[in-house]
């Protein structure tokens, strides 16, 4: 079964709380122009960006849904994780994130420490300057080192410094599987695993499926038409919710496609929220 290409309902969106180039209140005025009904905010390790956006869309009709994309280690792979619905301000949801985004610049301290001694002239100062007050990452010294001239592309960064068993790659803290579902079910969220296409391991999966996973992001711009449709029957078959998004980084990003390019429908959502015991409100109307 086809899908049109695009959706009104886009549940995967970064923001500059995370790696994604535009702020919250930006993503918000986009997402309003290409008429979507309602986006998720989910930035990796951090849930700063929801407020802003939430009080940008409260006149524009959209719905903004709290969100946030955790990075799990699983076998030394990476495992991403989302959670939906969740109460964004829960204190212990807070303290783990800032203890997550604290690592995560410890870990560009010693990959720009690591590329200094390789003669690579980028400073530690600019990196964080990239990431503003965003959660920092190997993306933004990808962008330090081709602003440098050190690299043509952001993909050149990644392909030859920074990926997995390359010279300048540091491996990071992260929670395990068990802790992330726990920390995304305790904030009264749902745990959604993130692009399962993209771990090539359905035995995986399913294990993941059955440690408490409520749903999966079916639908991204890293699957085939033929991994939607794999994963869209697997949840029918397992009784779990089925999500989607772009997974938008802002215009011309390395990762992730347009806003509002992959999504799901409304009865998809309402499903979502309906699991909570919560009602779907879209334009007055209730699903
Ligand atoms: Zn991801
Ligand atoms: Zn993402």
């Amino acid at each position: 079964m086809s899908r049109p290409a695009t959706t009104r309902i886009d549940l995967h969106v970064h923001t500059n709380a995370s790696d994604g180039t535009l702020s919250a209140k930006a993503v918000v005025k986009l997402a309003a122009q290409l008429n979507l009904e309602a986006i998720s905010i989910t930035d990796h390790d951090s849930v700063a960006g929801i407020d802003e956006a939430q009080a940008a869309a409260s006149s524009l009709g959209l719905l903004v849904i709290p969100g946030v994309e955790l990075s799990i280690d699983k076998g030394g792979s990476e495992i991403h994780l989302l959670g939906y619905l969740l109460d964004h301000h829960y204190e212990p949801l807070t303290r783990t994130l800032k203890v997550l985004r604290d690592e995560r610049l410890d870990r560009v301290k010693e990959i720009v420490h690591i590329l200094n001694q390789m003669g690579y002239p980028i400073s530690l100062a600019r990196v964080r300057e990239l990431a503003g007050n965003g959660s920092i990452g190997r993306l933004h010294v990808a962008r330090c080192l081709v602003e440098a001239g050190a690299v043509p592309s952001i993909k050149e960064a990644f392909a030859r410094l920074l990926g997995r068993n390359r010279p300048a790659y540091v491996p990071r803290y992260k929670l395990s599987v068990e802790e992330a579902i726990e920390l995304i079910k305790s904030s009264g969220g749902i745990p959604v695993l993130a692009h399962p296409g993209l771990l090539g391991d359905e035995g995986l999966v399913s294990r993941l499926c059955d440690q408490g996973i409520a749903g999966l992001e079916v639908y991204h711009p890293d699957h085939t038409e033929e991994q939607s449709t794999y994963y869209r029957d697997l949840c029918t078959r397992k009784g779990l919710l089925i999500t989607g998004g772009s997974d938008y980084h802002g215009p011309g990003a390395r990762e992730g496609a347009q806003l509002g390019t992959k999504g799901i429908d409304r009865s998809e959502l309402a499903r979502l929220y309906q699991s909570k015991g919560l009602e779907l409100s879209i334009s007055g109307q209730n699903y």
